[in-house]
């Protein structure tokens, strides 16, 4: 097995960060942010992790690809998950999965699965992840782990956390093994079928017959074939293979991983009282983790006084406890503080993406009425001629305050404000949901018709022109009176926008040239 230096891993970090800036392909942007987060997770840089896993989300966001979308959750779920963040990484796995399930996307709700196993696993919960893993196995989803050709290795994945999670939990390791305890005994003959069926994928991977989709995996192949050693009993194997877990861990020089590999050999050495040597590696794996990585830290520092306890070393056992328990408090602030920060990056992008949305949203609306604008309406419109092109009928009207200069000079700019609100209000609660009221500019107003043939735009302009003659003008000025001219012209297939619209406001002329307060139709229309 080939060694995987930290350099080459930030080397490679870099070189993703560089090419998610250069394309302009946001589906790949989001693939290298993705690979990115990863590596920097496996380097143990947490809030380097975040911020690719962010960047990642919102590139997906902006293609409409819901299964990358459903991938950068999934990422982002990890990361929170590194700093114990369950609540946060919990809601993460909920929105990758419905997200693959809405989009149809096998592999996703596969890929949502495998991971979320991983994190059970990570803070102990062995037995839970195996019921998760059989759960998806009996799933219609499981033919995505079984797809021969899957050359990311998603079966390769599914069979480490398999094995390592049925491992520790027929092991009765882990935190949960009593609470899912009856759940694990009614299922333990198809715990065991599996098992046999994985470590057998396994073998085959260690053995090189079959390549690994990502070399960075050896570690845990090594990892999940010691805790079945461990299971079944193979003292000299489980030996073999931790001593060359720790071999290639070291090797790689991430002191992260070398740290995991020593405390997975204490582990072993501590199932098979060998106390000296759990001292040794428990003490150097501590030390490994440092303040990086607290929780593994701690972890380490137990078993180290267990050994200590084991040899009868009352005092030095005594003195590790006790440093614990002081190291405990600021291990906790570490962690809400690591659990804070990420949240802060997470909420920042939350409300950048709101203020996106709601500067989106102002962009199309008029401020003075509260109703779309002109981008707003010609958006709608455009959807309303493409729906007439599969023959949906559909109608235009372009209304126009009749004399409004008037209104302006005779009570004011304020009266006229409130004339052209009053006017919106009114028109808007009249129409139906699908129909859309905007203001075209000035003093004019744009009317669109979903589904109404000419007839019917014509009896509903009417009704709308009749409703503004009735607006109670009292509080504003006692003398004032309004109308509007109409004029209405129908979507037809052939015609583009703006032929629609000249024939509207053409129509409208009429309108007015008809004495106003009337409703006209376009002459190509009728
Ligand atoms: P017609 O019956 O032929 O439509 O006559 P009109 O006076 O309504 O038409 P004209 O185009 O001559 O005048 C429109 C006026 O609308 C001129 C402009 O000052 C006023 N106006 C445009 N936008 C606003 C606004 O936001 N508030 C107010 N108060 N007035 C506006
Ligand atoms: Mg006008
Ligand atoms: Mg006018």
């Amino acid at each position: 097995m080939s060694a995987v230096t930290a350099q080459a891993l930030r080397e490679e970090l870099e070189a993703l960060a560089l090419a998610a800036l250069d394309t302009a392909d946001l589906s790949e942007r989001a693939t290298h942010l993705r690979d990115a987060a990863y590596l920097a997770l496996d380097l143990g840089d947490t809030p380097q992790a975040m911020t690719h896993a962010l960047a990642c989300l919102e590139a997906a966001r902006r293609t409409a690809d819901l299964a990358l979308q459903a991938r950068a959750h999934v990422t982002i779920a990890l990361v929170m998950g590194d700093v114990h963040d369950d609540v946060g990484a919990a809601t993460h796995f909920r929105e990758a999965e419905g997200l693959a399930r809405s989009a149809r996307d096998a592999r996703g709700v596969a890929v949502t699965n495998v991971n979320a196993a991983h994190y059970d696993q990570e803070r102990g919960h062995f037995a839970s992840s195996v019921m998760r893993l059989l759960s998806l196995l009996r799933s219609p989803y499981a033919s995505a782990i079984h797809a021969e050709a899957d050359r990311k290795g998603l079966d390769q994945v599914f069979h480490v956390n398999f094995t390592r999670g049925a491992s520790n939990a027929l092991l009765g390791l882990g935190v949960d093994a009593q609470e899912v305890r009856d759940r694990l005994d009614g299922r333990r003959l198809d715990i065991q079928a599996q098992l046999n069926t994985s470590v057998a994928a396994l073998l085959r991977l260690y053995r090189g017959e079959v390549p690994l989709a990502n070399s960075r995996w050896q570690t845990d192949v090594l990892e999940a074939l010691l805790m079945h050693a461990r299971l079944v009993g193979d003292s000299a194997r489980a030996r073999a293979l931790a001593d060359e877990w720790v071999r290639l861990a070291g090797d790689w020089d991430v002191s992260a991983q070398l740290g995991r590999a020593l405390l997975g050999r204490a582990e072993l050495r501590a199932q098979l009282g060998e106390w000296p040597d759990v001292r040794a590696d428990a003490g150097r794996a501590a030390e490994l983790f440092g303040d990086d990585h607290p929780s593994r830290a701690l972890s380490a520092r137990q078993l180290l006084a267990r050994a200590f306890a084991a040899q009868g070393e009352w005092r030095a056992a005594f003195e590790v406890q006790q440093a614990l328990s002081e190291q405990a408090e600021r291990i906790y602030r570490a962690f809400m503080q690591q659990s804070a920060r990420l949240r802060v990056i997470e909420r920042q992008a939350v409300e950048a993406e709101v203020r996106a949305a709601a500067f989106a949203e102002a962009a199309l609306r008029d401020p003075l009425t509260g109703i779309p604008n002109r981008a707003g309406a010609l958006r709608r419109l455009d959807q309303l001629v493409r729906s007439a092109r599969r023959g949906r009928p559909c109608a235009v009207a372009l209304l126009d305050i009749d004399h409004f200069k008037s209104v302006n000079d005779r009570f004011g700019h304020a009266a006229g404000d409130e004339v052209l609100r009053r006017v919106a209000a009114t028109v808007t609660r009249s129409i139906r949901e699908v129909d859309q009221l905007a203001r075209y500019g000035g003093e004019e107003f744009l009317l669109l018709l979903d589904g109404l043939s000419l007839t019917e735009a014509r009896r509903a302009c009417r009704r709308v022109g009749q409703l503004i003659t009735e607006i109670d003008w009292e509080d504003v000025a006692p003398d004032l009176r309004v109308t509007a001219s109409i004029g209405v012209a129908v979507v037809k297939p052939g015609l583009n926008r703006e032929a629609i619209l000249r024939e509207a406001d053409a129509a409208m002329y009429a309108a007015k040239a008809a004495g106003r307060n009337t409703v006209r139709l376009a002459v190509t229309s009728v």
